[in-house]
């Protein structure tokens, strides 16, 4: 299976991300989206639990009222970003794999054009 690779992240006027994938999908995701599918065990151990019973006063952190962006998208190897928000949060790193699987929850219907040459590696 071919992997799509992203053609070009950017940032959208209102702090999503946007991919352009190489098979043209196009996709954006939210920071919202994003933090809430972060991979790293943390957050999919919190996942796992039980909701905690809503406590008797809502407080909210001051970092948790702002509301959530993405500072930047770094890199990590040649398959997998690392995603930084602005809630302090880093540590997920998103697999392209991951990142697609993802955005394709927000389209249902695209245009699928198979990459013009093959992957490498790809012999039989
Ligand atoms: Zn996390």
């Amino acid at each position: 299976m071919n992997q799509p690779v992203p053609q070009s992240i950017r940032r959208t006027d209102d702090g999503a991300i946007e991919i352009v994938w190489s098979d043209t999908a196009r996709r954006t995701y939210t920071p919202r989206l994003l933090r809430d599918a972060c991979p790293c065990a943390n957050c999919r151990e919190q996942r796992l639990e039980p909701a905690a019973p809503p406590p008797l006063l809502l407080v909210l952190r001051p970092e948790e009222v702002a509301r959530l962006g993405i500072i930047g998208m770094n890199p990590v190897g040649q398959y997998a970003y690392a995603i930084e928000f602005t809630d302090g949060h880093s540590s997920g790193i998103y697999t392209l794999e991951y990142l697609r699987e993802l955005g394709g929850s927000c389209e249902s219907a695209s245009l699928r054009i198979p990459p013009a040459t093959p992957a490498e590696g790809n012999f039989r």
